[in-house]
């Protein structure tokens, strides 16, 4: 089924020994890449050397390289920082130092490279690949080493990771660490948020990023922060203090009693005059606002790391062994990089260069060109930020025009869903139409619970879960009856917030059009559900939440299972018949496998499950193993529920393991909203308000027939918003029927398909079920 699905390597020659080392910063990720390249290395039939503490270790040599086993690795997924340890080395950035990793490097019959890190990290090892050829000469004729041992080894292939908490990498959309760390800021901020509102203060938080504003602007759109300081974007000089003071007051006046400023480190005027916390502090105490600042230091590092970057070292990690595997002396190194979702090759020194400029660009005050190095969704980011944070500045709507938009939450509660309503409302008011919430979906817009949301109400629903309009399971079914409000309430435009049944309803809606004229308007569907089932998007709102609510449980359960040495939990997570949560949280916590509607569920699987866990259990006579997680989707067999899978596997167990179960449930829906829900939901709903006005037709009072003043059946008008790749897209709902199995609530596409047999493949390898 795919290239990770032959996994007995034990009879293969050696292809390659390939190197591995964590250097720079640590970031937290690190321990999942390096499990992934020495997993799917010796899959590939390949040794697999640690170097401990970076270049340090390939220095000193000796003990510091070492080979590892597939089991050195078990447990590394759920783990911080970087087990094979980091360390800032001077002698490499000298010429005796790159000799004698050279050497090493030899000795060990290392003729591979990959090294996860910054920028630094890259640089070091670009330079010891193009000193190569010099450096063995030299190893020979100082005598250090034969042309006999050097002879294998005319080229050394690098391949780089990059693992940094500051996301500020040029080429790939997101390093290896960003999330985890925004996740630690997140927490901080919420938590400081609430003794800023019991006691009316402002609070200046300083977040890591020195030359990039990553963290610190996501960090602000992700807790509805107040102000954000970011190098790209350094204020005027000359106007900053006034402007900041006045806006702070002014929400003050308003009713504001939190005040919250992220600063980046590395935040300057447009002078290039560094702007610091306490400068901040001390301007807002002379305008009465009780300040206090904090600086959240290291704790961004960041410690377990959250399901994405589990999966995308993961992921990174097989893409760098086959890069390896692929590489010929002629091909610069690549560097593994992300763009649109999607995993590719970019050359490494053309990524640190386009950084540099970065830095470049700034210290010259080229600002504009330094927000263009960064991806385009940095600077939408940015907008998006300020559209929501400030009320000034009404823009008029287009044609002078102002729309009613209706927002509703439909289906069951997801993270993000608050968070989308309040950009929506804000933006929407920024641009002069009137956001109106109707409550308890379509039943409490038949009881009128409907009310206009001023900018104050939403203020902190960035980091609220669930939902705070409420939300009904019940579809749309009196189409007449909900024409009939739409029309009384004067609603012209509609935001529906929800999953599958807010796609399903918008579709009746649109359906309806000919029949009730109140549905000829634009209406656009964010979609928000734990499942990721909707179609037209690659990420619903509220499944990056699910999916660590569901690796954090896991975590605890899998330690359970080591703690007793020999326990099977095997795990039912939600998602209807989509086995996405499933699949991503096995990748995210190491299961051993993963039943999901998409891939069927059948005897001869559970035996060939019941068999491996035989053998590795019974192979491990010491009892060191660690627990074993089966993750079950909830639909999919109705023959092997949860409970008969549990008691087949203790059955033949036969007293070697036993078995448990652990239903989720509800628990999955998670609290608080994770950062990465809290950024979509601000990017699809100020697009939502975009592509209302825009399919918002007005009639032209003087036309003939009685139109209502919005009137539209463009089947472009009614859509669902979407993340394809790096673009948020809307697709026509009539579009998105036809990939749509609506018997099973969810689209025939699924990006993440192939995510399975590697999961396999990482947990199983060594005990194949092909063996006699
Ligand atoms: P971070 O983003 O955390 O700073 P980084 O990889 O950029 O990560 P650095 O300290 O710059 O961190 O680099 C890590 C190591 O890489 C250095 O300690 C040094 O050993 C090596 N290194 C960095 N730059 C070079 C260079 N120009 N030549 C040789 N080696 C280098």
């Amino acid at each position: 089924t795919s290239k990770f699905s032959s996994n007995n390597a034990n009879a293969k020659p050696i292809k390659k020994r390939i190197g591995l080392l964590t250097s720079g910063g640590d970031s937290s990720g690190m321990n999942a890449a390096v499990r992934s390249i020495v997993r799917v290395a010796i899959s590939h039939g390949c040794e697999a050397y640690a170097v401990y503490e970076g270049y340090e270790g390939l220095v000193q040599g000796g003990d510091m390289i070492k080979k590892f086993e597939w089991s050195d690795v078990r447990g590394y997924l759920s783990i911080g920082g970087t087990l094979i340890r980091t360390a800032r080395c001077q002698s490499f950035r000298e010429h005796k130092g790159r000799l004698k990793a050279a050497y090493n490097l030899i000795k060990n019959g290392i003729d591979a490279l990959i090294v996860c890190g910054g920028d630094g990290t890259l640089t070091g090892a670009d330079t010891l690949r193009s000193e190569w050829p010099e450096l063995t000469k030299e190893l020979i004729k100082n005598g250090e080493l034969t042309e006999e041992e050097v002879a294998p080894h005319t080229n050394l292939t690098i391949v780089g990771i990059v693992c940094s908490i500051d996301n500020d990498m040029a080429l790939t959309d997101i390093t290896i660490g960003a999330v985890t760390s925004l996740h630690r800021i997140c927490e901080a901020v919420d938590s400081i948020s609430s003794t800023a509102f019991s006691h009316s203060r402002a609070f200046v938080i300083e977040v890591m990023g020195r030359h990039c504003g990553w963290l610190a602007l996501m960090a602000a759109i992700s807790t509805g922060a107040n102000y954000v300081f970011i190098p790209e974007r350094p204020p005027e000089a000359e106007k900053w203090k006034k402007e900041m003071c006045e806006s702070l007051e002014k929400q003050r006046e308003a009713g504001k009693r939190n005040t919250i400023i992220i600063v980046a480190e590395g935040a300057i005027d447009d002078n290039l005059k560094p702007i610091k916390a306490d400068d901040i502090r001390k301007l807002l105490v002379d305008v009465n606002i009780d300040t206090r600042v904090t600086t959240l230091g290291h704790i961004q590092r960041g410690g377990r790391p959250c399901a994405y970057d589990r999966n995308l070292a993961t992921l990174q990690g097989v893409e760098a062994v086959e890069a390896v595997l692929r590489a010929t002396p002629d091909t610069p190194s690549p560097m593994i990089s992300v763009r649109e979702n999607k995993l590719v090759c970019e050359p490494l020194m053309k990524a640190v260069e386009l950084t540099h400029q970065v830095s470049e660009a700034i210290a010259e005050k080229n600002f504009r060109r330094a927000m263009e190095l960064r991806d385009p969704e940095f600077s939408e980011g940015y907008e998006a930020y300020l559209s929501t944070t400030f009320m000034n500045n009404i823009v008029p709507p287009q044609g002078n025009h102002s729309l009613k938009i209706g927002i509703i939450h439909i289906g069951a509660p997801a993270g993000g869903m608050n968070a989308a309503t309040r950009a929506a409302v804000r933006v929407s008011i920024n641009r002069g139409h009137k956001p109106i919430a109707i409550y308890n979906g379509f039943t409490g817009l038949l009881q009128e619970n409907v009310r206009e949301l001023n900018w104050l109400d939403v203020d902190d629903w960035t980091s609220k879960g669930g939902s705070e309009l409420g939300t009904t399971k019940v579809e749309a079914n009196n189409l007449e009856l909900i024409a009939c409000q739409l029309q009384k309430q004067g609603i012209n435009a509609l935001l529906l917030i929800g999953g599958f049944e807010a796609y399903s309803t918008l579709i009746k809606l649109t359906e309806a059009r000919d029949k009730y004229p109140a549905f000829c308007i634009p209406m656009v569907c964010i979609p928000a559900t734990i499942s990721n089932n909707v179609p037209g998007t690659e990420f619903s709102l509220g499944s990056d939440t699910s999916l660590n609510s569901i690796v954090d449980s896991c975590d605890v359960i899998k330690q359970s299972a080591s703690a007793s040495r020999r326990r099977v939990f095997v795990v039912e997570v939600m998602g209807g018949y989509c086995g996405y949560l499933a699949v991503m949280s096995g990748l995210a916590v190491g299961a051993t496998n993963i039943y999901a509607p998409e891939y069927g569920l059948s005897l001869k699987t559970l035996q060939e499950d019941v068999n491996h866990l035989v053998r590795r259990f019974g192979a491990d006579t010491k009892r060191t193993s660690s627990g074993r997680l089966i993750l079950r989707n909830e639909l999919v067999s109705n023959t092997y529920t949860t409970d008969v899978i549990a008691n087949i596997i203790q059955t033949e167990g036969k007293g070697l393991f036993d078995s448990r179960t652990s239903i989720l449930g509800h628990i999955q829906q998670g609290g608080s909203p994770s950062p990465m829900d809290r950024i979509r939901a601000k990017t699809f709903a100020v697009k939502c308000v975009s592509f209302l006005e825009k399919h918002a037709h007005f009639s032209n009072p003087s036309e003939k027939m009685k139109l209502p003043e919005v009137y539209t059946k463009d089947p472009e008008s009614a859509a669902v918003i979407g993340i394809k790749g790096a673009q948020i897209v809307c697709t026509p709902v009539t579009e998105l029927a036809e990939e749509t199995e609506f018997e099973k609530r969810k689209s025939q596409k699924a990006w993440w398909i192939n995510v399975k047999p590697l999961v396999e493949l990482l947990s199983k390898w060594g005990y194949s079920d092909n063996e006699p």
